[in-house]
């Protein structure tokens, strides 16, 4: 059982390195995100089987380190450690990408029994993609295509789009989508929703002769469950 720990305080790495090391773990230890990022993601795929990641580091954050190493499609289980008065809180470390969390200061007996139970849980399953007809979209990936096609969307459209998809087939108002995509506290223009699946629409449907998004009128948006 290989893991890697991604730590910044040197004593408090080498401690956690000298009880896993006791429990029969092979321990890689690393200082920055940066050297986290790299080790988790350069060494041929699988090499861990889980990681330790201490949220505030120097330079990259463990924030940055999990977002990149999940955009990259590596899935190793992540259990990241956060400080009660840190910047992030454990629902953050969740929204993140990680599969656990421990607040610091944190048992010894208890990391090692998350570590175990990670362990044999394994590497969570990608996000699967999202398909209507022969439209998908790949969450892991960021990925948009079209008959094959890949179609370039910016992040506010690839996040409408992927709102849309998670409920195809179900009509979803303008509301729910502002709440989703922009923010609930969100105060301008409405219409903005509009304007958005018209991009989408010049993307996604006109230049293959699609109407995947429907407009309800009176109600909202629905994708096509066939795509159009
Ligand atoms: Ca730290």
């Amino acid at each position: 059982m290989r893991v890697l720990v991604v730590e910044d305080e040197v004593s408090l790495a080498e401690t956690i390195r000298a009880g896993l090391q006791g429990e029969g773990f092979a321990v890689d230890v690393v200082h920055t995100g940066i050297d986290g990022l790299w080790a988790a993601t350069e060494k041929p795929y699988g090499v861990y089987d889980v990681i330790v990641l201490d949220i505030m580091l120097p330079g990259m954050s463990g924030y940055e380190v999990c977002r990149h190493l999940r955009k990259r499609g590596v899935w190793t289980p992540v259990l990241v450690l956060t400080a009660k008065d840190g910047e992030y809180d454990e629902a953050d470390a969740l929204d993140l990408g990680a599969d656990d969390y421990l607040i610091k200061p944190f048992s010894f007996v208890v990391l090692v029994a998350r570590l175990r139970a990670l362990i044999r849980r394994g590497a969570p399953r990608r996000p699967a993609v999202l398909t209507a007809g022969d439209l998908a979209l790949d969450p892991a990936r960021r990925r948009v295509t079209r008959a094959g096609e890949e179609v370039p969307v910016t992040p506010r459209e690839f996040a409408l789009l992927e709102f849309l998809m998670r409920n195809r087939g179900d009509v979803v108002s303008k509301t729910a989508i502002i709440e989703s995509v922009w923010d609930a506290y969100f105060d301008g223009d409405p219409n903005i929703v509009e304007v958005y699946i018209g991009y989408l629409r010049k993307k996604i449907d006109q230049p293959y002769g699609k109407a995947a998004i429907e407009t309800v009128r009176g109600a909202g948006y629905r994708i096509a469950a066939d795509g159009g």
